[in-house]
Protein backbone atom coordinates (compact mmCIF):
# COMPACT_ATOMS: atom_id res chain seq x y z
CA UNK A 1 0.00 0.00 0.00
CA UNK A 2 1.34 3.41 -0.77
CA UNK A 3 0.82 5.95 2.10
CA UNK A 4 -0.69 9.26 0.74
CA UNK A 5 -1.78 12.25 3.00
CA UNK A 6 -3.65 14.21 0.17
CA UNK A 7 -5.65 17.23 1.75
CA UNK A 8 -4.33 16.36 5.06
CA UNK A 9 -2.90 18.60 6.89
CA UNK A 10 0.23 18.08 8.94
CA UNK A 11 2.22 20.25 11.82
CA UNK A 12 5.67 19.16 12.98
CA UNK A 13 8.00 20.61 15.89
CA UNK A 14 11.61 20.37 15.73
CA UNK A 15 11.36 20.43 12.16
CA UNK A 16 14.83 22.47 11.31
CA UNK A 17 16.24 19.69 12.81
CA UNK A 18 17.26 16.11 11.26
CA UNK A 19 14.29 13.76 11.84
CA UNK A 20 11.97 16.86 11.62
CA UNK A 21 12.94 17.94 7.86
CA UNK A 22 13.23 14.51 6.61
CA UNK A 23 9.44 14.37 7.92
CA UNK A 24 8.84 17.20 6.56
CA UNK A 25 9.71 16.48 3.18
CA UNK A 26 8.34 13.15 3.31
CA UNK A 27 5.07 13.98 4.11
CA UNK A 28 4.79 16.89 1.45
CA UNK A 29 6.14 13.64 -1.00
CA UNK A 30 3.35 12.18 0.14
CA UNK A 31 0.84 15.00 -0.59
CA UNK A 32 0.73 16.62 2.62
CA UNK A 33 0.01 20.13 3.61
CA UNK A 34 2.91 20.63 6.26
CA UNK A 35 3.05 23.36 8.98
CA UNK A 36 6.77 23.47 10.06
CA UNK A 37 7.46 24.76 13.48
CA UNK A 38 10.78 25.73 15.31
CA UNK A 39 12.29 27.53 17.72
CA UNK A 40 15.21 27.89 15.60
CA UNK A 41 13.64 30.51 12.88
CA UNK A 42 16.56 29.97 9.94
CA UNK A 43 16.39 26.13 10.03
CA UNK A 44 12.30 26.06 10.59
CA UNK A 45 12.39 28.90 7.20
CA UNK A 46 15.13 26.36 5.39
CA UNK A 47 13.15 23.39 5.89
CA UNK A 48 9.84 24.98 5.11
CA UNK A 49 11.60 26.56 1.56
CA UNK A 50 12.46 22.53 0.65
CA UNK A 51 8.78 21.35 1.40
CA UNK A 52 7.91 24.26 -0.99
CA UNK A 53 10.59 23.37 -3.38
CA UNK A 54 8.60 19.95 -3.82
CA UNK A 55 5.48 21.64 -4.90
CA UNK A 56 3.76 21.13 -1.34
CA UNK A 57 1.32 23.57 0.59
CA UNK A 58 3.67 24.94 3.77
CA UNK A 59 3.65 27.30 6.62
CA UNK A 60 6.48 27.91 8.88
CA UNK A 61 5.56 29.08 12.50
CA UNK A 62 8.45 30.31 15.36
CA UNK A 63 7.58 28.40 18.20
CA UNK A 64 9.06 27.23 21.52
CA UNK A 65 7.60 24.04 22.57
CA UNK A 66 7.90 25.50 26.43
CA UNK A 67 5.39 27.95 25.97
CA UNK A 68 2.16 27.43 26.79
CA UNK A 69 1.08 30.95 24.85
CA UNK A 70 3.14 30.09 22.17
CA UNK A 71 2.01 26.58 21.26
CA UNK A 72 -1.54 28.01 21.92
CA UNK A 73 -1.01 29.80 18.99
CA UNK A 74 0.98 27.48 17.11
CA UNK A 75 -1.96 25.19 16.48
CA UNK A 76 -4.79 28.20 15.68
CA UNK A 77 -2.50 29.14 13.56
CA UNK A 78 -2.36 25.90 10.94
CA UNK A 79 -6.17 26.24 11.66
CA UNK A 80 -6.61 29.53 10.45
CA UNK A 81 -4.53 28.71 7.87
CA UNK A 82 -5.11 25.35 6.56
CA UNK A 83 -8.51 25.16 8.04
CA UNK A 84 -7.88 21.72 10.13
CA UNK A 85 -5.15 19.61 11.48
CA UNK A 86 -4.86 15.76 10.68
CA UNK A 87 -1.79 14.59 11.80
CA UNK A 88 0.97 15.94 14.42
CA UNK A 89 4.30 14.92 14.93
CA UNK A 90 5.92 16.38 18.09
CA UNK A 91 9.78 15.97 17.37
CA UNK A 92 11.21 18.94 19.38
CA UNK A 93 13.41 17.91 21.50
CA UNK A 94 17.17 18.37 23.36
CA UNK A 95 19.96 16.26 24.65
CA UNK A 96 22.48 19.00 26.37
CA UNK A 97 23.46 16.28 28.88
CA UNK A 98 26.84 13.65 28.83
CA UNK A 99 27.58 13.97 31.75
CA UNK A 100 26.72 11.17 35.11
CA UNK A 101 23.80 11.68 36.57
CA UNK A 102 25.78 13.17 39.97
CA UNK A 103 27.38 15.83 38.00
CA UNK A 104 24.36 16.71 35.75
CA UNK A 105 23.43 20.81 36.70
CA UNK A 106 19.77 21.13 38.02
CA UNK A 107 18.99 23.62 35.65
CA UNK A 108 20.16 21.20 32.77
CA UNK A 109 17.59 18.46 34.00
CA UNK A 110 14.59 20.93 34.11
CA UNK A 111 15.70 22.40 30.44
CA UNK A 112 15.81 18.70 29.41
CA UNK A 113 12.35 17.95 31.01
CA UNK A 114 10.86 21.33 30.12
CA UNK A 115 11.68 20.52 26.22
CA UNK A 116 10.53 17.12 26.02
CA UNK A 117 8.04 16.23 28.19
CA UNK A 118 6.47 19.80 29.13
CA UNK A 119 6.78 20.38 25.25
CA UNK A 120 5.10 16.81 24.02
CA UNK A 121 1.96 17.25 26.74
CA UNK A 122 1.48 21.29 25.65
CA UNK A 123 1.43 20.12 22.07
CA UNK A 124 -0.92 17.26 22.69
CA UNK A 125 -2.91 19.32 24.90
CA UNK A 126 -3.56 21.92 22.18
CA UNK A 127 -3.52 19.15 19.27
CA UNK A 128 -6.30 16.76 20.90
CA UNK A 129 -8.51 20.39 21.51
CA UNK A 130 -8.64 20.66 17.69
CA UNK A 131 -9.13 17.17 16.96
CA UNK A 132 -11.32 16.58 19.27
CA UNK A 133 -13.52 19.49 17.58
CA UNK A 134 -13.19 17.88 14.25
CA UNK A 135 -13.84 14.36 15.57
CA UNK A 136 -10.32 12.43 14.60
CA UNK A 137 -6.49 12.33 13.83
CA UNK A 138 -3.57 11.05 14.68
CA UNK A 139 -0.80 11.88 16.55
CA UNK A 140 3.11 10.75 16.64
CA UNK A 141 5.60 11.78 19.41
CA UNK A 142 9.07 11.42 19.10
CA UNK A 143 10.46 9.33 22.11
CA UNK A 144 13.93 7.11 21.74
CA UNK A 145 15.33 4.14 22.63
CA UNK A 146 16.77 5.72 25.98
CA UNK A 147 12.78 6.28 26.56
CA UNK A 148 13.02 1.98 26.67
CA UNK A 149 15.90 1.41 28.77
CA UNK A 150 18.41 3.28 30.72
CA UNK A 151 21.15 5.99 28.83
CA UNK A 152 24.11 6.18 30.62
CA UNK A 153 25.85 9.64 30.83
CA UNK A 154 22.15 10.94 29.94
CA UNK A 155 19.31 10.15 32.85
CA UNK A 156 17.56 12.96 32.99
CA UNK A 157 17.55 12.66 28.82
CA UNK A 158 16.36 8.64 29.32
CA UNK A 159 13.60 10.05 32.27
CA UNK A 160 12.34 13.14 29.39
CA UNK A 161 12.14 10.23 27.16
CA UNK A 162 10.74 7.96 29.17
CA UNK A 163 7.92 10.02 30.56
CA UNK A 164 7.23 11.01 26.40
CA UNK A 165 5.79 7.11 26.09
CA UNK A 166 3.85 7.62 29.60
CA UNK A 167 1.95 10.47 28.02
CA UNK A 168 1.86 8.82 24.83
CA UNK A 169 0.28 6.06 25.96
CA UNK A 170 -1.85 7.36 28.21
CA UNK A 171 -3.20 9.84 25.49
CA UNK A 172 -4.01 7.10 23.22
CA UNK A 173 -6.25 5.55 25.84
CA UNK A 174 -8.52 8.15 26.58
CA UNK A 175 -8.93 9.27 23.00
CA UNK A 176 -9.23 6.37 21.53
CA UNK A 177 -12.64 6.08 21.22
CA UNK A 178 -13.15 9.69 20.26
CA UNK A 179 -10.72 8.78 16.51
CA UNK A 180 -7.27 10.22 18.06
CA UNK A 181 -4.45 7.95 17.84
CA UNK A 182 -1.42 8.41 19.58
CA UNK A 183 1.71 6.51 19.22
CA UNK A 184 5.25 7.25 19.83
CA UNK A 185 8.70 6.10 17.74
CA UNK A 186 11.79 4.96 19.78
CA UNK A 187 14.69 6.01 17.04
CA UNK A 188 17.98 4.43 18.14
CA UNK A 189 21.30 6.48 17.02
CA UNK A 190 20.33 8.95 14.04
CA UNK A 191 22.81 10.58 11.98
CA UNK A 192 21.83 13.71 13.01
CA UNK A 193 23.35 17.57 14.72
CA UNK A 194 21.96 15.50 17.65
CA UNK A 195 24.69 12.78 17.32
CA UNK A 196 27.52 15.39 16.45
CA UNK A 197 27.13 17.20 19.83
CA UNK A 198 27.67 13.76 21.68
CA UNK A 199 30.32 12.95 19.37
CA UNK A 200 32.05 16.35 20.18
CA UNK A 201 31.44 16.03 23.86
CA UNK A 202 32.86 11.90 23.92
CA UNK A 203 34.91 11.10 20.97
CA UNK A 204 34.61 7.98 21.84
CA UNK A 205 30.73 7.51 20.96
CA UNK A 206 31.57 7.84 17.42
CA UNK A 207 33.40 4.60 17.54
CA UNK A 208 30.91 2.51 19.93
CA UNK A 209 27.47 3.66 18.57
CA UNK A 210 27.50 2.03 15.31
CA UNK A 211 28.76 -1.56 16.39
CA UNK A 212 25.59 -1.15 19.29
CA UNK A 213 22.95 -1.45 16.34
CA UNK A 214 22.19 -5.55 15.01
CA UNK A 215 22.14 -4.09 11.84
CA UNK A 216 25.56 -2.76 11.73
CA UNK A 217 25.19 1.09 11.42
CA UNK A 218 23.77 4.31 12.11
CA UNK A 219 19.99 4.63 10.98
CA UNK A 220 19.27 7.74 8.97
CA UNK A 221 16.55 10.28 9.31
CA UNK A 222 15.13 9.38 6.36
CA UNK A 223 14.55 5.94 8.44
CA UNK A 224 12.37 7.68 10.97
CA UNK A 225 10.41 9.08 8.91
CA UNK A 226 9.23 6.35 6.89
CA UNK A 227 7.47 5.23 10.53
CA UNK A 228 6.26 8.45 11.42
CA UNK A 229 4.42 8.39 8.23
CA UNK A 230 2.87 5.00 8.42
CA UNK A 231 1.89 5.94 12.12
CA UNK A 232 0.18 9.02 10.91
CA UNK A 233 -1.39 7.18 8.24
CA UNK A 234 -4.47 5.24 7.94
CA UNK A 235 -2.24 1.93 7.24
CA UNK A 236 -2.00 1.90 10.90
CA UNK A 237 -5.39 2.45 11.59
CA UNK A 238 -5.55 0.17 14.19
CA UNK A 239 -2.24 0.75 16.10
CA UNK A 240 -2.62 3.23 19.11
CA UNK A 241 -0.59 3.43 22.25
CA UNK A 242 2.59 2.01 20.55
CA UNK A 243 6.23 2.83 21.31
CA UNK A 244 7.61 1.74 17.82
CA UNK A 245 11.39 0.94 17.79
CA UNK A 246 13.32 2.42 15.07
CA UNK A 247 16.82 1.24 16.26
CA UNK A 248 18.39 -1.77 13.81
CA UNK A 249 18.02 -3.75 16.66
CA UNK A 250 19.19 -2.05 19.50
CA UNK A 251 16.77 -2.80 22.04
CA UNK A 252 16.60 -6.75 20.99
CA UNK A 253 19.92 -7.44 22.48
P1 LIG B 1 18.11 18.08 15.99
O1 LIG B 1 18.87 18.77 17.08
O2 LIG B 1 18.65 18.03 14.61
O3 LIG B 1 16.61 18.68 15.91
C1 LIG B 1 15.88 19.07 17.03
C2 LIG B 1 15.10 20.31 16.63
O4 LIG B 1 14.24 20.66 17.74
C3 LIG B 1 16.00 21.51 16.34
O5 LIG B 1 15.67 22.08 15.09
C4 LIG B 1 15.71 22.47 17.48
O6 LIG B 1 15.79 23.84 17.14
C5 LIG B 1 14.28 22.07 17.86
N1 LIG B 1 13.97 22.45 19.24
C6 LIG B 1 14.70 22.22 20.35
N2 LIG B 1 14.11 22.76 21.41
C7 LIG B 1 12.95 23.33 20.96
C8 LIG B 1 11.90 24.05 21.60
N3 LIG B 1 11.92 24.31 22.92
N4 LIG B 1 10.86 24.47 20.86
C9 LIG B 1 10.83 24.24 19.52
N5 LIG B 1 11.80 23.58 18.86
C10 LIG B 1 12.86 23.14 19.58
O7 LIG B 1 17.89 16.63 16.54
P2 LIG B 1 17.19 15.34 15.91
O8 LIG B 1 18.17 14.25 16.01
O9 LIG B 1 16.51 15.62 14.62
O10 LIG B 1 16.10 15.10 17.06
C11 LIG B 1 14.71 15.10 16.86
C12 LIG B 1 14.08 14.29 17.96
O11 LIG B 1 14.56 12.95 17.88
C13 LIG B 1 14.40 14.77 19.38
O12 LIG B 1 13.23 14.68 20.17
C14 LIG B 1 15.44 13.77 19.85
O13 LIG B 1 15.46 13.64 21.26
C15 LIG B 1 14.97 12.52 19.15
N6 LIG B 1 15.97 11.46 18.99
C16 LIG B 1 17.11 11.67 18.27
C17 LIG B 1 18.03 10.64 18.12
C18 LIG B 1 19.31 10.79 17.35
O14 LIG B 1 20.19 9.92 17.44
N7 LIG B 1 19.48 11.86 16.56
C19 LIG B 1 17.77 9.40 18.72
C20 LIG B 1 16.59 9.21 19.42
C21 LIG B 1 15.69 10.26 19.55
Amino acid sequence: MQIRFDNKVVLLTGGGGGIGRASALAFASAGAKVAVTDRDVAAGEETTAQVKALGAEALFIAADVMQAAQVQAMVAQVVAHFGRLDCAFNNAGIEEEHMRLADCEEATFDRIMGVNVKGVWLCMKYQIAQMLAQGGGAIVNTASVAGLVGAPKMSAYSASKHAVIGLTKSAAVEYGRKGIRVNAVCPGVIRTVMLERAVQADPKVAATVAGAHPIGRIGEPDEVAAAVLWLSSDASSFVTGLAHTVDGGLTSI
